[in-house]
């Protein structure tokens, strides 16, 4: 049998429990067909690459993001404002996205996570001032050949009700529930190796109504689906929630029917220490996104606090206007500063940080039997990394500890089931050009700057 696909001479960061310390890893049909040691002999191969003196690991996955932000990257006017102050600054800018913006955006974020290493991210899509903009980021996924967990995000709280966006960007509680079953019946796909998934996501508890909230956890049961929201991010939530639901963030999440196995949260930063144990006993994980939360300057939280509580823990980047770019390994670095800088040297090592990249983005999503590691059988999704000779010189004695520290790390080959994406550090994609001056027209529209 000859398989696809051979990566040779790498090391091999297969799982937490498993590294190669020079050998090879085969694919085939869009799986991990076998490992072995350089000493042990491969199958034959339809194609080689050699990875000679590089680390090998899974593809990260990056498990909290709104990729149409990259529309209105560091956008002078908001960038040093609160989270609420930059909200609102930028919803009405937002509320000029479109079809083909959507595409756009959605396309170069996930051009820019494939040569950052990301070979699997969800989408938090939440502002919907047009029809038909998820499907244009699924297509955007299938055009490029991504695994792409798509979620409907939702507002229906708009300044005149409370809320921080304008009306033009939210939708009624029947809207969201109707155009939720139609994603998910027609794009979501719960077979192995599926390249599209759908989970359901409203913003915010303070951008929807209470309804919706319990509306929608009936719906992820129905269709057996996940549950995505913002929770705990800032203490302007506390206040909200005090104000309206007389309670705090975590008692209404609990409330309305969110606390189960179906459920990951971004951020998860002012939860009290009886809040977080019910959320990890109830099955919920969270996501820490540490650029976005450090340049938003709300605090972040304390990742390795809420594993050790049994919490899984994931990385985002989160919003493209918040971190302003999309690379998993700076987020799994500055994953590693923070806690470090929390907690002492001896509270968190670079293993640590990759596997909230890897199997952490994957409990985040439901998906550990297939993706974040490299056992035999699993989606063929990897990584070989590219890291300057200069940086990495004298570094001799753990290649991932290396990775991380020395860094800075770029994919240098990014595989997604099985097919070459990025390739010498390159997309493969011969669109990317025109959908690059395509993106800028938008962006320049939307900043209303001249064309
Ligand atoms: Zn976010």
């Amino acid at each position: 049998m000859i398989v696809d696909l051979l990566v040779r001479d790498a090391y091999i960061y297969v799982d937490r429990d498993w590294e190669v310390d020079g050998g090879w890893i085969a694919i085939e049909n869009g799986r991990v067909h076998s490992i072995g040691k350089t000493s042990q002999e491969p199958p034959p191969a339809a194609r080689t690459i050699s990875a000679r003196g590089r680390l090998v690991t899974p593809g990260l996955i990056n498990a909290h993001h709104h990729m149409y932000q990259n529309l209105t990257r560091s956008y002078a006017p908001v960038t040093n404002g609160s989270l609420f102050e930059w909200l609102t600054g930028l919803y009405p800018l937002w509320a000029k996205l479109d079809e083909e913006s959507l595409y756009l955006s959605t396309f170069v974020a996930m051009t820019e996570l494939l040569m950052g290493g990301c070979t699997t991210s969800m989408d938090h899509m939440y502002v919907h001032p047009k029809p038909g903009l998820i499907d244009a980021q699924i297509k955007a996924g299938t055009d490029i050949g991504f695994r792409f967990y798509a979620t409907r995000g939702s507002m229906t709280r708009s300044v005149e009700d409370g809320g921080l966006p304008p009306a033009s960007v939210v939708q009624t509680e029947e809207e969201i529930l109707a155009d939720s079953i139609r994603l998910v019946e027609r794009y979501h796909d719960a077979s192995p190796g599926a390249m599209t998934r759908v989970a359901l996501a409203p913003c915010s508890l303070f951008s929807v109504t209470e309804r919706l909230m319990s509306e929608t956890a009936r719906l992820a049961d129905r269709y057996d689906l996940r549950l995505h929201t913002h929770l705990a991010e800032d203490p302007d939530e506390d206040d909200y929630c005090a104000r309206v639901y007389g309670c705090t963030p975590t008692e209404y999440f609990e409330r309305v029917g969110w606390a189960s196995k179906r459920s990951w949260v971004a951020h998860y930063i002012y939860p009290s220490h009886d809040e977080i144990g019910r959320l990890a006993q109830a099955g919920v994980c969270a996501t820490q996104c540490p650029c976005s939360n450090m340049l938003i300057g709300g605090g972040s939280a304390d990742a390795m606090a809420l594993r050790a509580r049994g919490m899984p823990v994931g990385l985002g980047c989160d919003g493209s206007a918040s971190t302003d770019h999309a690379s998993l390994w700076l987020e799994a670095r500055t994953a590693l500063l923070l806690g470090r800088y929390r907690n002492g040297p001896r509270s968190m090592t670079a293993r640590d940080a990759l596997e909230m990249a890897t199997r952490g983005g994957a409990a985040c999503l439901g998906w550990e039997d297939e993706i974040g590691h490299l056992r035999p059988g699993a989606c063929a999704d990897l990584v070989i990394w590219k890291m300057s000779d200069v940086a990495l010189a004298g570094a001799h004695t753990d290649p991932v500890e290396a990775w991380l520290r020395c860094g800075p790390a770029v994919a240098g080959t990014t595989i997604v089931n099985g097919k070459v994406l990025v390739e010498d550090g390159e997309p493969v994609m011969p669109q990317l050009g025109d959908v690059l001056t395509r993106h800028a027209r938008h962006a320049r529209r939307i900043q209303c700057l001249e064309a």
